[in-house]
């Protein structure tokens, strides 16, 4: 079939990124296109035994079609998708533009899956996006006479049928960019400032958005829908050149590598707006780089700025400064703003230095931008931590003199993971101290986000609900991996072991290095009567994270690619139990706003 169809080799010119000065485009070999993007050395294209291509760089080796999320593109074989493109035949493409611009239904084909939800038209061009067998993504435009340039240029294209041309554009960052700014911009994430919404960590990347998408389809809601915060993320430069990641030491619990779902900044955006792209819902959603942690020191600074830069398609920013605010001033209890001036004037001035530089990043472009104050260092009394309703008017009241956009705070409400408030009685305590905050934050145009909503109960989500009247952001995170663990376990037990395994001997690690929280967890396993592997234990409850993106002494991804292989049937079943999940969870937090559908 290939030969049928003359292949046109084109020679674009550069692309205006700086990125792209000198870069050769022209039917480029992923691996050279990749290189072009940034420093990343030399990668090559390998095929591996199962027939599927494999990158390597360097010394790391990376399955893109099981491993997704990393890099910053969806195709990452170029050649090879023309050649797919090519074998599939003109009748095809004609029929399917046919369907698409009429509304009928898509035909089918084995060699490629055209998403409905991706259609867009263009002058004379018609655009969507194209799955191949071997997991790629490309965008083909099929134009009458001379085509849109909205997407730059094409690696390929070719004549069919006369005047109709069939052309072919990688999905990398820019091109995807490109294609949901201009053809199709309710599909890409977008700043949605005083929307009420959930905040849906992506741990699980390509397995859990489809559950997302349902869900907010279904129950009417809005969503960050990419969202994974520095712990959670690596960046693309530091996986690529095998750089080991960096540890922290979390009080109490061990210590905890950064970038433990093995993801990038730069792949979680691609894979997720082709996801929004793929469903042929309407999800209106952002993409919050989360918990963006300035540290003390010389190189907390730069560090973010590093973040920042590798997040700079994010609708949403989340500065943490906890780190920086000096709670050990004795103006911390005190309500005078000359003692709140004294607390948080290093903190204002760091968070004043990352919005310019974001805003710089950013051009005209829209974003959202929270504060975060909600966690604690680790040496600060958790008392000392709680923020009042006039420290939280200072905060929005300076951040606006100091004309930083802030639109988001995330207060410590003195929420505690897994406590049984009810139990406590102080339910009614906690609704009327966040209803003082959202009333002072909502007087300044400010929206409260919650942190670390997994483990509360609905009675406590209620709480947030009714308190905030439903205006709120309530992020999530943990709980869709730990739903993850639960149908594996039911459906795949085997493979659920491997994860039990991994998990015991890291809580055992940190147990043994003096972990108290860890020693405590295996305790309770130990000494309990059930011993079978179960994501039930709380050791695996806290410690199963680190697994997913663990890479070895070489940088390599020890286990990501078993999260990714198994049997549809298997991920049907994932996105049900998120559907679920995530429509609960918006019910209780966000009915009062009646932004529910
Ligand atoms: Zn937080």
């Amino acid at each position: 079939m290939t030969s049928q169809i003359p292949s046109i080799n084109i020679d674009p010119a550069p692309r205006t990124n700086p990125r792209f000065i000198g870069a050769r485009r022209s039917l480029l070999p992923a691996r050279e296109w990749i290189t072009a993007q940034g420093p990343l050395g030399a990668a090559l294209a390998i095929v591996g035994l199962t027939g599927m291509l494999i990158m390597r760089f360097g010394q790391i080796e990376i399955d893109p079609a099981v491993s997704p999320a990393i890099l910053d593109t969806a195709t990452w074989d170029a050649e090879r998708a023309w050649r797919t493109i090519c074998s599939v035949g003109e009748p095809y493409w004609c029929s399917a533009r046919q369907a698409l611009t009429s509304g009928c239904a898509l035909p089918a084909h084995e060699s490629c899956t055209v998403f409905r939800g991706s259609y867009a038209r263009h002058g004379q061009s018609v655009f969507f996006l194209v799955q191949l067998p071997d997991s790629q993504c490309v965008f083909v435009e099929i134009a009458a006479e001379c085509g849109s340039n909205c997407l730059g240029k094409p690696l390929q294209m070719v004549c069919i049928g006369g005047v109709i041309i069939l052309a072919m554009y990688g999905a990398d960052s820019i091109t995807i960019g490109r294609y949901v700014s201009c053809l199709r911009p309710d599909k890409g994430p977008t700043a949605m400032g005083g929307v009420p919404r959930l905040g849906i960590g992506s741990r699980m990347t390509t397995a859990v958005w489809p559950g997302v998408w349902r869900a907010m389809d279904r129950c009417g809601f809005c969503a960050n829908a990419i969202q994974n915060s520095v712990r959670e993320l690596n960046l693309l430069v530091d996986v690529l050149a095998a750089r080991p990641a960096r540890n922290n030491y979390l009080y109490g619990f061990g210590a905890l590598e950064e970038g433990h779902t093995g993801s990038t900044f730069e792949g979680l955006w691609v894979a997720g707006v082709i996801e929004a792209l793929k469903t042929d819902t309407h999800p209106k959603y952002g993409a919050d780089a989360d918990h963006i942690t300035v540290r003390r020191g010389p190189d907390g600074i730069n560090r973010a700025k590093s973040v920042i830069d590798a997040a700079r398609n994010y609708t949403f920013f989340t500065l943490d400064v906890s780190d920086i605010v000096d709670y050990g001033a004795e103006a911390c209890f005190s309500a005078d703003a000359r003692g709140l001036v004294h607390k948080y004037s290093q903190a204002l001035d760091v968070v004043d230095e990352l919005s310019t530089h974001i805003n710089r990043l950013k051009g005209d472009v829209a974003f959202d931008l929270e504060l975060s104050i909600d966690e604690c260092p680790g040496d600060v009394d958790a008392f000392a931590c709680l923020t009042t309703e006039i420290e939280l008017t200072f905060l929005a009241l300076e951040l606006r003199r100091r004309g930083i956009g802030i639109t988001h705070i995330a207060p410590n409400v003195g929420i505690v993971k897994g406590q049984d408030y009810a139990g406590l009685g102080v339910l009614p305590r906690l609704e009327n101290r966040i209803k003082g905050l959202c009333d002072a934050a909502s007087e300044h145009g400010v929206m409260l986000d919650f942190h670390s909503g997994d483990d509360l109960r609905s009675d406590v989500r209620q709480v947030i609900g009714r308190a905030t009247k439903g205006w709120n952001h309530f992020k999530l995170s943990p709980s869709l991996q730990i739903i993850f663990a639960e149908a594996l376990y039911d459906l795949h037990p085997e493979r659920f072991e491997v994860w039990w395994h991994d998990t015991l001997e890291y809580a055992r690690r940190e147990a043994s290095a003096g972990s108290e929280f860890a020693a405590q967890c295996l305790r309770l396993y130990e000494d309990g009567g059930d011993r079978a592997p179960s994501p039930r234990h709380t050791v695996f409850h806290h410690y199963c994270f680190a697994s997913v993106g663990k890479r070895d002494a070489n940088g390599q991804f020890v286990h990501r690619e078993r999260f990714y292989d198994l049997p549809v049937g298997f991920y049907r079943e994932y996105h049900d139990r998120i559907e679920l999940f995530l429509c609960e969870v918006a019910q209780d937090v966000l009915c009062d706003a009646g932004g529910l559908g």
